[in-house]
């Protein structure tokens, strides 16, 4: 049996190509550029006032404050934003401007509107300002050439903004993967039918979909497959034409009926690894076939959501182009003992809080691997690490943080 760092490695040395396309900035958002993006010309592309007010000579209003206002003379109509004025401010004159507009020749800042009197052609000027104060230079934002967005940033909000400023309608991004999800198991139920004894309703293929559709990548949810190998192959070949992953749970183990494992060997995938020293998940199994990814999960609730934290979100995100590939890992104290057995890591569910800057954590509650309230409470998984066996209460250990505080 291999250990977690092992199958990880596996895992996320996987050769593949990132898919790459070309899409409209906003479809693009949380993805990951594929180039740099320089910029084609100087934003702004040209001086404007960033204020409403009067545009001026700085040297005209030098000293003036309440007491000892100056007088200039309004040499023409308002300059609005997106607007130039041929009007040549000379010493003495000034000109209405407006948040955008360009600045005048001979002018060289801007007096607000807040600090001036108006009456007709004559303006009181009741403060004194710096050259160039409350001016947007010409490139003072970005300058023609200067590469702001760079390959593999990630695109938030800020960066949608920034690409229409720079007038790129569509770039280029990493396109994400598709996922496909089967639940294998005679015992499973749709969620709208009504529970019998032996009988359990299907919920990994939903947390399984939610999971992956939180990377941001495409899932595609083919439902419950029953434990019979002809129907388990036929669902397979299906879904492996249209998925360039394709996560299976349940079945995985060695029961009389868990089948998956020979039925993804027998149609010609290639198995990397099968069963992890870890707890939850121990019978997980990856496998390669063709340029696409199968992932084994196991049955158990909590056991396929907590391999799908460690194995498949990493290579989700790393088929998307992402640098960083993990969730954010704390050092953080435990506030109780817990069990462990030495040799093996266990992802506990934890519920990690920060007092006054330091990490702690306690168990969500019972541990089982079928119970998906441990996952539910949980924001955290701790990683009890398989050298250390019993992590006693004040221990410093690992955690990563999965949900909000
Ligand atoms: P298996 O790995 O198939 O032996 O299943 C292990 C346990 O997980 C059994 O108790 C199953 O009933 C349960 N289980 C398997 N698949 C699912 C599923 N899709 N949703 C909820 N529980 C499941
Ligand atoms: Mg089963």
């Amino acid at each position: 049996m291999i250990s977690v760092d092992e199958a990880r490695k596996l895992v996320l040395d996987s050769k593949f190509k990132c898919k790459i396309g070309k899409l409209p900035i906003l479809d693009c958002l949380g993805r990951v550029l594929v180039e740099d993006i320089p910029a084609s010309e100087d934003i702004p592309i040209y001086d404007n006032s960033a204020m409403d007010g009067y545009a001026v000579i700085a040297n005209d209003v030098k000293g003036s404050d309440a007491n000892y206002p100056v007088r200039l003379i309004v040499s023409g109509g308002s300059i609005p934003a997106g607007k130039t004025s041929k009007i040549k401010i000379d010493p003495g004159f000034c000109i209405p401007i407006m948040t955008g507009g360009a600045m005048p020749n001979g002018a060289d800042s801007v007096v607000m509107k807040e600090n001036v009197q108006r009456d007709g052609k004559s303006l009181l000027i009741f403060r004194e300002v710096k050259k160039g104060e409350n001016v947007r230079y010409k490139g003072e934002d970005i300058k023609k050439g200067e590469v702001i967005l760079r390959k593999s940033d990630i695109i938030n909000s800020a960066v949608v903004g920034m690409l229409a400023s720079l007038g790129e309608s569509k770039v280029k991004v990493f396109k994400p993967p598709v996922v496909g999800v089967i639940a294998t198991g005679d015992e499973l139920l749709e969620t709208g039918e009504r529970l019998k004894t032996g009988m359990v309703r299907d919920s990994n293929s939903y947390s399984l979909s939610a999971q992956i559709l939180e990377t941001g990548a495409k899932y595609h949810r083919y439902g419950i497959v029953r434990d019979d190998e002809k129907i388990l192959k036929d669902n397979i070949e299906i879904a492996l034409k249209e998925n360039d992953i394709l996560l299976l749970s349940g079945g995985i183990s060695v029961g009389d009926f868990d089948f998956v494992k020979d039925t993804i060997e027998n149609i010609g995938a290639e198995l990397v690894f099968w069963r992890v020293n870890q707890k939850p998940g121990k019978p997980m199994a990856f496998f390669k076939y063709g340029k696409k990814f199968i992932f084994g999960l196991p049955g158990n609730p909590v056991s396929v959501m907590v391999c799908f934290e460690v194995y498949v979100r990493p290579l989700i995100k790393k088929m998307m182009g992402f640098n960083d590939l993990f969730r954010p890992v704390v050092s953080a104290e435990a506030l109780q003992d817990f069990k462990n057995r030495k040799g093996r890591t266990n992802f506990a569910r934890v519920i990690l809080e920060n007092k006054e800057g330091k990490y702690f954590f306690s168990s969500t509650g019972m541990q089982g691997s079928g119970m998906l309230t441990s996952m539910v409470k949980a924001n955290g998984l701790a990683v009890l690490p398989s050298k250390m066996g019993d992590v006693k209460k004040g221990s410093e250990i690992e955690a990563y943080i999965i949900g909000s505080f």
